[in-house]
């Protein structure tokens, strides 16, 4: 397997909220509509996260191109020491 390291910082999965109180982010695969460029998840309800981009049948939400993406480059490996995150992000909500 390659090691897609340098990646690291590309956001690659879905940081969204998940609709139906989920105190987590979505983290659901990304993906990028080709036919207009919208990056988002994919869910299998429509809008089940803030940041949805396609529906079940990867139809796009902003377009509504139909089966015309591609999954963004995961880097997203698996580490045991990522408990914190630098980035602090003011949920002032
Ligand atoms: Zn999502
Ligand atoms: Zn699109």
């Amino acid at each position: 397997m390659a090691s897609y390291e340098k990646l690291k910082s590309d956001m690659s999965v879905c940081d969204g909220e998940r609709v139906g109180g989920y105190p987590f982010p979505c983290h659901g695969q990304l993906y990028r509509c080709l036919a207009c460029g919208a990056v988002g998840c994919r869910q299998t309800k429509d809008h089940a996260c803030s940041k949805q981009g396609f529906d079940v049948s990867f139809k796009c939400y902003g377009c509504g191109v139909a089966g015309q993406y591609e999954a963004v480059a995961s880097g997203h490996v698996q580490s045991k020491s990522a408990a914190c995150s630098p980035e602090r992000i003011a949920n002032a909500d």
